[in-house]
């Protein structure tokens, strides 16, 4: 049976939970325990899928295909642990499950009431799979005295209390402000949010703080006393370089041993950070830089492409270089020549994207990759850009372009290189859409198997013939356009098992030029870069050589 830790914040919200949350996870592996971070996330949307990437970063893809919060990115980046469907519960979600059983009839006539029924559902959730692992750690999105926080709050007051003495501790976030007049760290906001918890029924056991500065012993013992938190258990979060310090960093304040400690685990076993060690090592001394252009919409949020950032620098890593990426907004040369704002980088990514504003500057970033032979990647919308680029200007084909724009305009435009995907097979079954479904977890979603063909660059860099990678997308290249294509040289060197949908296209005579319909960058780790990225930023670092 788990034990399980839950991580809630206060104070301000952005406080780095998700990252603390991942890097206790990495720490109590390298004592040897198996771990799961899940999220619980307060707002009313049943997932995130249908939320703007403006408002809450990245969706982060589950290999069973759920559309999940980006802070489930970290966890898998710093656990290697695969995270489930089963893994990030919303307020919107715990509410439909809610009424879909009211409606059923399964509660018998009862008054529905978020105690017990809400509350139940969410504590369900929370107990899933617990027999699977050493520690579940949980982490509560938003801040405590959030008004729809308090439904999980109390679920998981509850849960500790139904558990046995011991196997439940709470860990909370907070800041500790700086006051450059007095030249003073403020504890004041960190014992009100103690308060706040404390006051719907949760005592932490450990608190996190976050500081520009360094905290003094003093201040630490204050907190500790003020907080009711045992002084070792009051633990430093500084800013970092990179966020793959974090596990050192939470080692060297004693978070794993005060956690061990909290559920009174002595002896504790003895830490291995050989990993991490190693992952500091690659960021701290690269050996040179490269410049790498993601010609994106949504440029002004760096979150919105979280994954594809990561993925990069794990890309550096594995090169030993240090990835610079510049944000280059693709609207800026929609109408005109993209040449000036591209100039100069190593490597260009297209990442993925809907809609089609920005669309016709991806497709020129894609023209002129393909004819400076600067490296590039398109991902999923990228790799669509690339196959319009190509039907347009190498294969006669003008006025082609993707049906999601003529959805979105309602005319009728473009010659659809690039059509609504209708049916596809998952597993031994077919799945089938139409246009106008509603929006909401209806793409095609999670891991899929695709086929190399054997001799192209991508069987090369992947090392093997058949892959599993993960996928969000509704529209897709269509193979009526193959032969006219490949006859160019843009040959189609990754496809569906069953042979209908494309997944991988290459140009033959490009130094590195590959689109992909999925998205490698949710698979790749600090310690296990992606093939792909490893390799785009090896092309990138030749490239370097020649300019
Ligand atoms: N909008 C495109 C589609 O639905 C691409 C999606 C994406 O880039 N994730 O197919």
């Amino acid at each position: 049976m788990a034990r399980f830790i839950f991580i809630t914040g206060g104070v301000v919200s952005s406080l780095g939970k998700g990252l603390a949350s991942a890097a206790l996870g990495a720490l109590l592996q390298a004592r040897g325990y198996t771990v799961r971070l899940r999220k619980l996330d307060p707002y009313l949307n049943v997932d995130p899928g249908t939320m703007s990437p403006f408002e809450h970063g990245e969706v982060f893809v589950t290999d069973d295909g759920a559309e999940t919060d980006l802070d489930l990115g970290h966890y898998e980046r710093f656990t290697g642990v695969a995270a489930r469907m089963s893994d990030s519960i919303s307020s919107g979600r715990v509410y439909s499950t809610v009424l879909e059983k009211e409606r059923r009839g399964d509660y018998l006539g009862k008054t529905i009431q978020v105690i017990p029924h809400v509350t139940n559902e969410i504590k369900d959730f929370i107990s899933i799979g617990e027999d699977e692992v050493d520690f579940m750690l949980c982490e509560i999105g938003g801040t405590v005295g959030d008004i729809e926080g308090l439904p999980f709050f109390e679920a998981i007051r509850q849960f500790a209390q139904d558990k046995p003495r011991g196997q439940c501790i709470f860990m909370h976030l907070t800041l500790l402000p700086y006051l450059a007049a007095s030249g003073e760290l403020k504890t004041k906001p960190t014992q009100h949010s103690v308060k706040e918890l404390r006051s719907i029924g949760l005592a932490p056991d450990i608190l996190v703080c976050r500081s520009e500065h360094p905290i003094p012993e003093r201040e630490r013992e204050k907190i500790g006393l003020f907080c009711n938190v045992r002084k070792d258990a009051v633990i430093a979060a500084y800013d970092l370089k990179s966020i793959y310090e974090a596990p050192l960093a939470y080692h060297a304040q004693g978070l794993d041993q005060a956690v061990l400690d909290a559920f009174g685990i002595s002896p504790a076993p003895a830490p291995n950070l050989s990993v991490w060690h190693d992952v500091a090592d690659r960021i701290h001394n690269p050996e040179g830089e490269v410049r790498v252009a993601i010609v994106g919409k949504y440029t002004q949020l760096e979150d919105a492409y979280k994954s594809i950032a990561e993925a990069l620098t794990h890309g550096g890593m594995a090169n030993r270089v240090k990835v610079r990426i510049d944000w280059v907004d693709a609207e800026l040369f929609d109408r005109e020549d993209a040449a000036p704002y591209l100039e100069g980088f190593h490597a260009i990514l297209v990442p993925g994207g809907f809609g089609e504003r920005g669309t016709e500057g991806k497709i020129k970033a894609a023209q002129f990759a393909r004819e400076k032979g600067v490296p590039y990647l398109g991902i999923c919308l990228g790799m669509q850009m690339a196959v319009i680029e190509a039907a347009r200007n190498v294969a006669g084909l003008p006025t082609a372009g993707s049906e999601e724009f003529d959805h979105e305009s309602g005319s009728r435009r473009f010659e659809p290189v690039v059509y609504h995907l209708k049916e596809w097979v998952q597993g031994n079954q077919t799945v089938a859409r139409k246009a106008d479904d509603a929006k909401g977890g209806t793409m095609r979603l999670g891991a899929y198997d695709a086929n190399l063909r054997d001799g192209s660059k991508v069987a090369e860099i992947y090392g093997t013939s058949v892959i599993e990678e993960r996928h969000r997308h509704r529209y897709e290249v269509d193979t009526k356009y193959r032969e006219q294509l490949e006859a160019k040289g843009l040959c189609f060197t990754g496809m569906s098992p069953d042979g209908k949908l494309p997944e991988i296209v290459e140009w033959k005579d490009h130094p590195w030029f590959i689109g992909v319909q999925f998205h490698p960058e949710l698979k790749s780790k600090p310690f296990a870069p992606h093939p792909l990225f490893a390799d785009f930023v090896r092309a990138a670092v030749e490239n370097s050589r020649l300019v």
